[in-house]
């Protein structure tokens, strides 16, 4: 049964400049694992999640360097998240709230590790 009431995780603003390094963790491959077979794909339009809607834009992280197609994947029945939502975790760890990091580690299993060209910097 799908939760009606998803919560919409990682779509921060960073203000930091990304780590030098990308942070590889149990998040990190949590998150990896979690995109690459998500529960459902499509966009957010007013604040509700849409299922195999694609928008045309892009997102782009505040630092400049990630650019990703914009999408948003339900990668868990209560979380939904961005395209972007691998390079927060792995360049901008300290500015994601431990709230959203505790409930990522709650609701994911599966770990993978990312590959070179998932972590990036576009
Ligand atoms: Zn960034």
């Amino acid at each position: 049964m799908e939760n009606p009431i998803a919560i919409q995780i990682l779509y921060l603003q960073p203000k930091l400049p990304p780590s030098e390094r990308p942070t590889i963790d149990s998040l990190t491959r949590k998150l990896t694992a979690a995109l690459k077979n998500p529960k459902e794909q499509g966009s957010i339009v007013n604040g509700t999640f849409v299922p195999n809607l694609y928008s045309l834009g892009c997102y782009k992280c505040t630092c400049g360097k990630a650019i990703y197609a914009s999408q948003d994947f339900r990668i868990s029945d209560g979380l939904i998240t961005n395209s972007v939502a691998l390079h927060y975790a792995a360049y901008h760890r300290c500015e994601i709230s431990k709230e959203e990091i505790f409930s990522i580690e709650l609701a994911l299993e599966n770990e993978e590790e990312p590959s070179y060209s998932d972590l990036e910097l576009q």
